[in-house]
């Protein structure tokens, strides 16, 4: 579905945050990228939804080339970006973020009743709907703009950095819900701190370390088997079957 080759991200001059790292993402996955700080992780998202600064390389998705810097393109074609800053909008209320989502679509009544889903599936949003967005905390925000990238229908949810600062019960429930998303259809590539969270749900995860290299990828069984892996991540991965 998505074929990133030989990416190149760097900023201003010197900054090279990515350099050539290359990924793919199968239709119906959960793809994560995990790593350090800094590793370039974040950056390779940015450069699929069309954010960050692309010196090299190419992004295909389904077959054809997503252009640098056309957010629009990404959106069309059925690409959602939720951001690690979260960005609801603060001054708009639960019901207004959440339409926003369906704004490009024309199927009213089909839209409207994903929006009931997606009530159905986080009830806080339903609780707080007529509310300002700024009335939610952290995890019940994150509850928010990720409803508001899947009323857009996407295709591909690219993830980065959703349980960051969120209380453990929180991060449990996104974690589980992140999981079942192919099952709707929706495929995921995701940027997480926490490693062993996300390597147990994905069917494959590239471990990048500082500046935006690849020094491992695959399941948790092919990423246990590689001491440099598990030496950089800390940790040997298991999926949970295997706990
Ligand atoms: P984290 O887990 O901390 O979010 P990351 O693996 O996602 O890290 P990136 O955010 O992609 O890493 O950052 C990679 C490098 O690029 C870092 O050195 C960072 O300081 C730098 N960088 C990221 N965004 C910018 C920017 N807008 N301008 C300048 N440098 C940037």
């Amino acid at each position: 579905m998505l074929e990133i080759n030989d990416l190149h991200v760097q900023y201003g001059k010197s900054i090279k945050a990515v350099q050539g790292a290359s990924f793919s993402v199968g239709e119906g996955e959960i793809v994560s990228l995990v790593g350090q700080n800094g590793a370039g992780k974040s950056s390779v998202l940015k450069a699929v939804a069309g954010l960050a600064p692309i010196t090299a390389g190419t992004i295909a998705f389904e077959d054809s080339p997503l252009a640098s810097g056309r957010i629009e393109q990404r959106v069309r074609r059925g690409i959602a970006y939720v951001p690690e800053e979260r960005g609801v909008f603060a001054k708009l209320t639960v019901a207004e973020n959440l339409r926003l989502g369906t704004t490009p679509r024309r199927d009213r009544a089909e839209a409207e009743r994903d929006i009931e889903a997606q009530l159905a599936r986080f009830p806080i949003l339903r609780k707080y709907w007529g509310k300002g967005a700024s009335w939610l905390s952290g995890g019940e925000q994150q509850q928010l703009v990720i409803a508001r990238a899947l009323v857009s229908r996407p295709r591909l949810l690219l993830l980065d950095e959703p349980t960051l600062g969120l209380a453990p019960i929180v991060v449990d429930m996104l974690f589980d819900f992140i999981g079942a998303l192919p099952e709707d259809g929706v495929t995921v590539m995701l940027v997480e701190q926490n490693a062993v969270r996300a390597i147990e749900i994905s069917d494959r995860a590239y471990v990048v370390q500082p500046p935006g290299r690849i020094i491992g990828q695959g399941g948790a069984a092919d990423l246990a088997a590689s001491p440099a892996v598990v030496d950089y991540l800390g940790f040997e991965p298991a999926t949970r079957g295997e706990e």
